[in-house]
């Protein structure tokens, strides 16, 4: 019989049976016939600690025995209070405020929300527009696909129906590009903003990495030239840190590269390090007071019902004291290392005339291809040698568990590069 499950992205008449994960261990899960596949992409990048972490599993557990959920509205919880006092520990110095709710996307809608609703209250009602970059991916809810890439996004059939926002190019200059390397970037962003500025209300980026656009790998000065630009037109700056929150850049989050703070900063996938689906929109004070006042209008008015939930917000915090204690920094230094040299060092793969780029940051790879066709059959291909790769478009990519020895990190790279020769 087919399976009722309607699978994500999926093309349903080329799909093929999807293989039942029955559990995990380590950066390993184990499909029902008994194969177990090394996991090169931590499930969408959320699984940092890999699967079945003791710590993690126990914290579940023992949250479950006192309360699974309770709701936020009118109430608060320890796990809530203690998870927001850790996010602003750890986060850029001046984000203060921290609005839970269930996934990435819904993150983001909070944020641009926020962004609107600030400039409403404090008397500028036609700042009502967004300004994104091209490669951007934000998510798939309708507001969110009105800020991904417009032409190479996924979204554009839904085009007519989205409203419509800004966007300024793509930044070009890579990750170690000079200061001077990334004026042309910055210049371009400022012609769009000196146009704009009047109606915009923030801009919103992936810092350093734009992931599911193209895992497009970008400069710190582009950070801290856009945190300038913003405040010289009274925009807010909003870092959406879903994918790279939680050390993936190879800092705990990629403003720290460029010692920027960002106005609104959104963080999900890695933040319960996968157990749960969770997330958080973190403010300063300057955006948080503002709506402190005495209108109606002042209030809020969002409130996803499994905001806070606190089965999500304990596994957060053992997430987060497992990231700490056991130094995940120093395991992502390594695996950036390993990463460099198999994928970098050893020239064969950007010498190969299908590759078109080979990048890493922190804990991520990328092989860029020249035309799609050249990744065809890659999945399968990977599958065969025991690794779970998931290319999409052009982009071969691994972002492994930070738990990943650097005997399976070379596993990864190997089969990468082998399916080239
Ligand atoms: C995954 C992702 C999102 C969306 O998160 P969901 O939990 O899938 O809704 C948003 N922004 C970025 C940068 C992401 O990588």
């Amino acid at each position: 019989m087919n399976s009722p499950v309607w699978h994500p992205y999926a093309h349903l008449k080329t799909q093929q049976r999807m293989p039942k994960v029955v559990g995990g261990h380590g950066a390993h899960f184990t499909l029902e016939n008994g194969d177990t596949l090394l996991d090169a992409t931590c499930s969408w990048w959320c699984m940092i600690h890999g699967y079945r972490h003791p710590r993690l599993v126990e914290a579940i557990r023992d949250q479950a025995e006192r309360l699974c959920h309770v709701m936020l509205g009118g109430l608060s919880h320890d796990p809530a209070e203690q998870l927001a006092l850790e996010l602003v520990r750890i986060s850029p110095p001046g984000l203060e405020h921290v609005f839970f709710s269930d996934s990435g996307s819904v993150g983001m809608e909070v944020a641009m929300k926020m962004a609107v609703q600030y400039h409403h209250l404090l008397g500028k009602p036609e700042k009502h527009r967004l300004l994104s970059l091209m490669k951007a991916y934000h998510g798939d809810t309708l507001g969110c696909m009105a800020v991904c890439d417009p032409e190479e996004g996924m979204h554009a059939l839904f085009a007519d129906a989205l409203p419509r926002h800004h966007f300024a190019p793509a930044p070009r200059a890579g990750f170690e590009a000079s200061q001077e390397e990334v004026q042309a970037d910055l210049d371009a962003l400022r012609r769009v903003l000196e146009r704009h500025h009047r109606e915009i209300a923030a801009l919103l980026m992936e810092p350093l990495l734009q992931a599911a656009g193209g895992l497009n790998m970008t400069s710190p000065h582009y950070l801290r030239g856009a945190r300038a630009l913003c405040d010289e037109f009274d925009v807010l700056l909003i870092f959406d840190e879903v994918a790279t929150g939680f050390g993936r850049t190879g800092r705990m989050f990629a403003a720290e590269h460029a010692g920027v703070t960002p106005d609104i900063l959104v963080l999900s996938k890695g933040l319960t390090g996968g157990y749960l689906g969770h997330a958080a929109t973190l403010a300063t004070s300057r955006v948080h007071d503002a709506f402190v006042g005495d209108s109606a209008l002042h209030a809020f008015m969002h409130g996803p019902t499994f905001m806070g939930n606190p089965l999500a917000c304990r596994v957060a915090l053992e997430s987060l004291a497992v990231f700490e204690e056991e130094d995940y920094l120093a395991r992502i230094d390594l695996l950036n290392r390993v990463l460099r040299q198999e994928l970098l060092l050893d020239t064969g793969l950007r010498d190969h005339p299908e590759v078109a780029d080979v990048r890493v940051l922190g804990a991520t790879a990328v092989v860029e291809v020249k035309g799609g066709a050249a990744l065809h059959g890659v999945a399968d291909f990977a599958r065969r040698h025991g690794v779970w790769l998931r290319p999409f478009g052009r982009w071969l990519y691994t972002m492994p568990a930070y738990i990943t020895r650097e005997d399976e990190v070379r596993r990864i790279t190997a089969v990468m590069k082998d399916w080239f020769r």
